[in-house]
């Protein structure tokens, strides 16, 4: 999400460096269970009636048929989507009982994750998650490695997101980053990343350095 444009060698590199990171660092693609595709398919169907803002479900379901329901769903569309599930932990898991969709262009989404998160879902309990899925179109170069990629924007938003907003967001959950989860969608898989980008960690230390 929110590709900027920029110089297109510095640009490449960076992808190059950073996709090298995802795949030494990010876990593997998720292993859809038969559970999660019968309930998945049930939410495939909820999100084909392109309900856009925040939608209270029948029925929970877990996070990844909901994941699931949204790689197919945006398989078949040539426009990214941010859709981002909220419902109750447990474990490692998280019964998601309401989701935002926002539709985007091409290859970006204007509208920024946090005022989705901030405005519109609202505030954000103990023991709930948010879990972000947003899909790429496809990629040929994540097809040969067998596994999405998430971009340098992608990353740099997980960082600003997930690590730096202490006060607005990370402290309504009881143990911070599990509040939060971030999924990509491409090439038939979705793949949780956990990598800030490093170029958006360095830019970070440079500034605090330049402070002291
Ligand atoms: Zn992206």
């Amino acid at each position: 999400m929110y590709e900027p444009r920029r110089n297109i060698d510095s640009y490449l590199m960076r992808e190059v460096i950073e996709s090298g990171l995802s795949l030494k660092l990010d876990p593997n693609p998720i292993l859809f269970r038969p559970i999660h595709r019968k309930e998945g398919h049930s939410f495939l169907q909820e999100l084909k009636k392109r309900k856009y803002g925040l939608i209270d479900l029948n029925k929970t379901i877990l996070r990844n048929s909901f994941l699931y329901g949204c790689l197919k769903f945006s398989e078949a569309e040539s426009n990214e989507h941010l859709i981002v599930g909220y419902g109750d932990r447990y474990g490692g898991g998280v019964d998601i009982e309401s989701y935002y969709h926002i539709e985007g262009d091409i290859d970006s989404i204007s509208i920024s994750a946090e005022e989705v998160i901030l405005g519109q879902i609202g505030s954000i309990l103990p023991n709930k998650q948010l879990v972000v899925f947003h899909n790429h179109p496809k990629n040929d170069y994540s097809d040969y490695l067998g596994r999405p990629l998430p971009s340098v924007a992608d990353r740099d938003t997980l960082l600003f997101q997930k690590y730096l907003f202490p006060i607005q967001i990370m402290r309504r959950f009881t143990d911070g980053k599990e509040g939060l989860k971030f999924f990509l969608g491409e090439n038939g898989k979705v793949l949780e990343y956990r990598t800030p980008s490093i170029s958006g960690v360095l830019k970070l230390l440079a500034t605090n350095n330049r402070r002291y």
